[in-house]
């Protein structure tokens, strides 16, 4: 649905009584509306609220413009739970990359699949760190999950099935550990509240009380952790 400028999609569900927008963090706009909400009163609920949602896109634009670009390269910094190591191509490693002093150190033949061995590496390292913390947080928020994945989760940080499953992107490996805490109470919490109400923040906040610290950043800073444009 075009309103001014905005190209805005139109998703109906049949649980909203309300017409939500989100905005995506490439600076794309959507609305769920209620399943029998008729187009005109969807589209009154968004021109009234189009000054908002253009500051928001606005300032999504911003935030996405302090993306950082790397490309694998001697003396490139990337990210590892937080902290930052500078990447070292060598001929002779032995291992495809590995963290050495405040290096990552790549093997100079995984220089092709470089974004591969990195994205292999934050799985491996980052799937036993994850158990370790659910473990500790579990007994807080009195909910375990069956299973935890890291995996390619597009746009997302984390998410969680209906069989209590919860999913991880890979990248989250790459935020320091506080982040890290805040994804892995957020979700456990979601095995108790599936959706965002009063309840889930309430119970995510008995956790985690500076949590809304951790969500501002993850707003204004998710973008940094990336490995690529
Ligand atoms: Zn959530």
């Amino acid at each position: 649905m075009r309103i001014g400028d905005l190209d805005i999609e139109v998703k109906r569900s049949k649980r909203r009584k309300t017409i939500t927008v989100n905005i995506e963090r490439d600076g794309s706009v959507n609305a769920v509306a209620p399943f029998d909400c008729d187009e005109g009163a969807i589209r009154k609920e968004l021109e009234a609220r189009e000054y908002l949602i253009c500051k928001h896109v606005a300032n999504r634009k911003a935030v996405n413009k302090a993306h950082i670009n790397r490309n694998f390269v001697n003396g490139q910094a990337f990210l590892f739970m937080g902290k930052s190591y500078n990447l070292f191509i060598s001929e002779t490693a032995k291992k495809s990359l590995e963290i050495v002093d405040d290096k990552f150190v790549l093997k100079g033949s995984c220089l092709p699949k470089a974004k591969e061995t990195f994205i292999k590496f934050y799985k491996k390292q980052g799937l036993p760190y994850l158990q370790e913390r659910i473990a500790h947080f579990s007994e807080l928020v009195g909910r375990t999950p069956t299973s935890i994945r890291l995996i390619e989760l597009g746009g997302h940080w984390a998410s969680c099935t209906p069989q209590h499953t919860i999913n991880f992107h890979w990248k989250c490996i790459m935020a320091k550990p506080e982040i890290i805490d805040y994804l892995i109470v957020h979700e456990l919490t979601h095995l108790k509240y599936p959706q965002h109400t009063r309840q889930f923040w309430d119970s995510v906040f008995s956790v985690m009380p500076n949590y809304k610290e951790y969500e501002n950043w993850l707003h204004d800073y998710g973008v940094t952790l990336s490995l690529d444009s």
